[in-house]
């Protein structure tokens, strides 16, 4: 499988930039416009970033709707639960569309569910309307696609298998001060219940090299914070000998003006100490570590093909609280796993309970078909899993309200991300912890256009809290 790990040719995203200028001068004067639903994770969210850049690149405008739209792309995800139906349900909204409101759409398709044969299978048999089909590892050559459907008038499935990496594309960016980067694709873990290695490849890295240039640029672009992506950040770099995450992350703390970084996710078995060294040294990586635990029993854990058990997990925890005395530790959990028994889940309720952790991506197990644990045979009773996930959310809401509880008086330091939807004279943006904040601006406060502009930095009071969210009062503005 390694041997299709494929860095893509400078010369080759050269060409495919020539190609986006000849569609340019073909569709800009049209006047098209473009709209991308995109569906799953982060790394998704900045593939479809990239697909928007390259769309502007070749003369597309964006549009608010799909309806708007001569270009409909769906960026897909096929670990979301019932991927397949959920996909074929809006394709067929998408057909409707075309049929009554706008002849002559075109749809194209992406993303990791496009690496799933019977999908694309299906799409050629029964959905003809399609226009282009390719799948994750395919994007740096959606502009010549785009031309062949163009110029051709021809229909283009195109979906290959090699695990590539593609530098130098343009990229139009949701958020004028908040960027994700993704530095590796795919994962080589296997946990048993998880489709990503199948559909996303095996583990590579971007060059180091690339990554801070690319960082670099975004911090004199005026972003304040990123977001470092990958299914296991903590193997970069592992695949090419090329520094590993500490390093990088090490790195970024010597960018100048780059006042934030995240990044997601570690994997717990993964996780060195070195690398909570230089969280704790850092002077931009944001005191938060987003840490799945899936569950908290030693069986679940092993049939799950973790690579690590509870002890190891509250070690790490406690290592990483050690370093960082106000880290906030979020987390993923499975409720429901094959085989979960009452005292299995007590074992995670214990963890959670010993943890306390600051919040909680929580998941009720649904087969993926293709997954080891697809083929598990000892499901749990579903009403068993809805009641044991009615409990754990309980018990995670609890931990969280009195984190937040605590900081009732505090001033925290906020990244504002633009008004508070709940009111005029209101802002909210995401402290440190990546908490959300929601708060009241004095006039004396606010900024020339009477509000205080995303990409601020402001200390704030915390007034009120809520399970979810907090409220404060704006003290001052951060230069
Ligand atoms: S670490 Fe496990 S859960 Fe995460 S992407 Fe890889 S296989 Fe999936």
């Amino acid at each position: 499988m390694q041997e299709k790990r494929i860095i893509v040719p400078t010369e080759e995203i050269a060409r495919q930039r020539r190609v986006m200028a000849a569609v340019r001068a073909y569709a800009g004067p049209l006047g098209l416009r473009y709209h991308v639903l995109t569906f799953g994770c982060q790394m998704n969210d900045n593939d479809s970033e990239k697909l928007a850049g390259m769309l502007v690149e070749m003369g597309y405008a964006e549009a608010d709707a799909p309806e708007d739209a001569d270009l409909v792309v769906v960026n897909t995800c096929s670990v979301r639960e019932h991927a397949d139906g959920k996909f074929f349900g809006h394709l067929g909204i998408l057909h409707s569309v075309r049929e009554k409101k706008r002849p002559g759409m075109m749809i194209a398709v992406c993303g990791c569910l496009m690496r799933q044969a019977p999908v694309v299978d299906r799409i050629r048999k029964s959905h003809p309307f399609v226009d282009l089909v390719f799948g994750p590892s395919d994007l740096h050559r959606f502009p010549e696609m785009l031309r062949l459907r163009l110029t051709e008038r021809r229909r283009v499935y195109d979906v290959g298998t090699e695990d590539t990496i593609a530098e130098g594309l343009p990229v139009l960016r949701a958020s004028r001060t908040r960027a994700r980067s993704t530095i590796m694709y795919g994962c080589d873990n296997f946990c048993t219940y998880c489709i990503v290695p199948h559909v996303r490849g095996r583990e590579r890295s971007r060059p180091m090299a690339l990554v801070l240039d690319e960082l670099r640029a975004l911090a004199s672009d005026g972003y304040r914070e990123v977001l470092l992506l990958g299914q296991n950040v903590n193997r970069y770099g592992m695949d090419t000998g090329d520094g590993d995450f500490a390093m990088l992350l090490e790195e970024v703390g010597r960018i100048p003006g780059l006042r934030r970084v995240r990044f997601m996710t570690s994997h717990p078995k993964d996780v060195s100490r070195r690398l909570l060294d230089v969280m704790r040294d850092s002077p931009n990586a944001c005191p938060h570590l987003h840490l799945p635990l899936q569950s908290g029993s030693d069986a679940v854990l092993r049939r799950m093909n973790r690579g690590y058990d509870r002890t190891r997990f509250l070690q790490l925890v406690e290592e990483a609280r050690d370093r960082i005395p106000d880290l906030a530790v979020t987390t993923d959990l499975i409720v429901g796993f094959p085989g979960e028994t009452d005292r299995d889940f007590d074992d995670t309720l214990d963890v959670m309970d010993r943890i306390r952790f600051d919040n909680a991506f929580t998941f009720q197990f649904s087969p993926r078909p293709g997954t080891p644990a697809a083929d598990m045979t000892d499901p749990v009773d579903p009403s068993v899993v809805t009641e044991r996930f009615d409990r754990l959310v309980a018990r995670q809401n609890e931990h969280m309200l009195a984190h937040h509880r605590r900081l009732v008086g505090t001033v925290q330091e906020v990244l504002v991300e633009g008004r508070d939807p709940g009111g005029i004279g209101r802002a909210s943006g995401r402290t440190p912890h990546n908490r959300l904040l929601h708060f009241g601006v004095p006039v004396a406060g606010a900024g020339p256009s009477g509000i205080l502009p995303e990409g601020t930095f402001a200390r704030v009071l915390v007034t009120r809290v809520t399970t979810f969210t907090l409220e404060g009062e704006w003290k001052e503005t951060l230069p």
